[in-house]
């Protein structure tokens, strides 16, 4: 029997966000700092706990919440049989830095959360993203595309003959650790030099200039020649990026988010699309670059896609509910 009313985690190495939704769209949304002390089943528990109190807000009974859908920083591993974080911005003893208040390894996400909910289905961000923007955003209809964020971080969510992938332990889509330069110095938080997310992402592209990617992209388009030159050759690398993606799997159409896209995509798009569209005309021809439809909070819409009864989608689709997570995320009280 589909549920009435459906949760959604999105957990994230800052922040952790729940939401209760039922048909006619999302009725709370509640946000708390990601847990970083106690014992290594504290995110699951803040997790359960978080979606206790969404549905307090929402005025729903929490016993009626048997199904919940997960969208997760990573990556993930496996501890004992089921899906466990070990995210370096999470878990101290994966971090490249010391100050994480903890010393955990692998974290029972899944355990803790099947100790609670009888259905819970759990996908890397930009998987979950990937989900609803061909669900409900850019993508629809599309078999083979591939979702990206450019933001602090560099993340794929990647979808083949209309198959999302997932890989041996639900990793497929960590490339923003491709190797792109080893000769580089940049540094990224996995230990790597050189790669994607080193070279371009939002935490380090600023580094070289000691300035924030924010100050960097706004000196880049007043035209400040260090600044400019330092945001187009992340773009090409970050369009190096994508096209090694579609020579690897024939894709059509990329989607792109993140607050590095949603700010800067209109001017970014051409030095991307040129090192696509210069390349392998058999293999790029007809390659497309679309920006994401869904926003900010494309990860909790992707969480809620997970576990969704497939009846509630066409009454979505109409009523476009998602809108309300925006006022019900600024609405929610700061802890
Ligand atoms: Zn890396």
């Amino acid at each position: 029997m589909n549920p009435l009313y459906i949760g959604a985690l999105d957990i994230g190495g800052t922040k952790m966000a729940a939401t209760v939704a039922g048909v006619q769209g999302p009725l709370a949304r509640v946000t708390q700092p990601t847990a970083k002390t106690g014992s290594p089943r504290a995110v699951g528990e803040q997790a359960v706990a978080l979606v206790q109190a969404a549905c307090a807000q929402a005025g729903v009974e929490y016993r009626l919440i048997d199904t919940v859908g997960v969208s997760s920083c990573g990556p993930f591993a496996q501890i004992d049989g089921m899906l466990g974080l070990a995210a370096p911005n999470i878990s101290g003893s994966f971090a490249g830095r010391a100050d994480l208040p903890n010393d955990w390894g692998v974290i029972p996400l899944e355990q803790v959360l099947r100790e609670r909910f009888g259905t819970v289905a759990i996908e890397n961000d930009c998987v979950a993203a990937l989900m609803a923007e061909r669900t409900f955003g850019a993508v629809r209809d599309e078999p083979d595309c591939v979702y990206a964020t450019w933001s602090t971080g560099i993340g794929f969510g990647l979808c083949v003959d209309g198959r999302l992938l997932h890989g041996k332990h639900g990793n497929a889509g960590h490339a923003g650790h491709m190797l792109m330069d080893i000769q580089s110095g940049a540094l990224c938080g996995c230990g790597n030099r050189g790669d994607l997310e080193a070279l371009t992402s939002g935490r380090s592209i600023g580094n070289d200039l000691s300035m924030s990617a924010p100050d960097l992209f706004a000196a880049a388009r007043n035209g400040v020649p260090a600044a400019h030159d330092a945001a187009v050759q992340a773009a090409r690398w970050f369009g190096r990026a994508l096209y090694n993606i579609a020579v690897t799997l024939d894709t059509r159409r990329f989607v792109i988010g993140g607050s590095v896209w949603l700010h800067h995509g209109a001017w970014l798009a051409p030095i991307v699309r040129q090192e696509i569209d210069t390349r392998l005309p058999a293999l790029t021809q007809g390659v497309s670059i679309v920006p994401a439809a869904l926003g900010t909070l494309v990860a909790d819409i992707g969480a809620l896609c997970l576990t969704m009864p497939p009846d509630w989608l066409p009454k979505w689709r109409d009523a476009e509910p998602w809108h309300a997570l925006a006022a019900l995320a600024e609405a929610s009280p700061p802890s």
